[in-house]
């Protein structure tokens, strides 16, 4: 049998199971590419929220990619919580050493749902200047938009500024997630902006009342690089993502006492 794509998150670990790399692992499975991972920070984390969070040394971040890549290879990198100034820096080099023609989508990711932090602000310039110019795809919500660029969106209109804004930095695309939006008439939907600065891929689709949505920003990045790494262009490929999303948010179920997870085994 040939060997699947492989894919490679750099993110955190969740222990509770439903985010970080643990969604991400979870979706690459689902969806028939080799996952591989570098872990940046081990968090203790519930159904709750996070109770503690423990940053890896640099060099064991080194350590862990350079085992993967130069062996097994990769075909699409994901990257999520990479917490400090420090790690964000040692990521940035890492990924700048791969060739050209592998995708690379950074979830800006900065705050979990529960409010806790999973990126130092001194991480912000290093996120902005060093990582977003090598992404092929950033993949901010409103609140990453609002803290790497100051723009505070509203409407569709405010999206598009804030696409504008992102794209400043250097990624190729920019897919801002408009899930958030405060318009009540939006309620009904989620809207969702890919832009590369010279077009625009608006996605609509329909919002799910179920609260269980842990983990809806990892799994939406790794599946976006799985479906690259299996040869998609990048508005295909976030299309196909959207629609695991969709499934997986859909099939999401309780666990503990807060928010549960959504369901890869849609
Ligand atoms: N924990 C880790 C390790 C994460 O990477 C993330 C998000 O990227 C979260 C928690 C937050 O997940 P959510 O906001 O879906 O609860």
């Amino acid at each position: 049998m040939p060997a699947p794509p492989r894919v490679l998150t750099v993110a955190g670990s969740d222990s509770g199971g439903g985010a970080g790399i643990q969604a991400d692992l979870k979706t690459m499975l689902a969806l028939g590419v080799h996952g591989m991972s570098v872990l940046t920070s081990v968090t203790a984390q519930n159904s709750l929220g996070v109770q503690g969070a423990w940053e890896l040394p640099a060099d064991a971040v080194r350590a862990q990619f350079r085992a993967v890549v130069d062996d097994i290879g990769v075909q699409a990198v994901k990257t999520g919580m990479l917490s400090s100034a420090e790690l964000a820096g040692t990521v940035a080099d890492l990924l700048a050493g791969l060739d050209r023609g592998v995708p690379v989508v950074v979830d800006p990711v900065a705050v979990s749902k529960h409010g806790d932090p999973l990126l130092h602000d001194e991480a912000l310039d290093v996120m902005r200047g060093r990582l977003l110019p090598l992404a092929t795809v950033a993949t901010p919500n409103l609140d990453e938009v609002t803290r790497l660029t100051g723009v505070v969106v509203a409407d569709e209109a405010g999206m598009r500024d804030a696409a504008r804004a992102v794209l400043g930095y250097g990624p190729r695309w920019v897919l801002v997630k408009g899930g958030h939006l405060p318009d009540a008439d939006r309620y009904v939907e989620a809207v969702d902006l890919l832009s590369d600065g010279r077009t625009e891929h608006w996605y609509h689709s329909p919002r799910y009342p179920n609260r269980h949505t842990h983990g809806t920003g990892c799994t939406l990045a790794s599946a976006l690089a799985s479906y690259l790494a299996l040869g998609h262009d990048v508005p295909g490929a976030v299309g196909h993502a959207k629609e695991y999303v969709r499934g997986a948010i859909e099939a999401g179920f309780p666990l503990g006492a807060g928010i549960g997870p959504v369901d890869h085994a849609w």
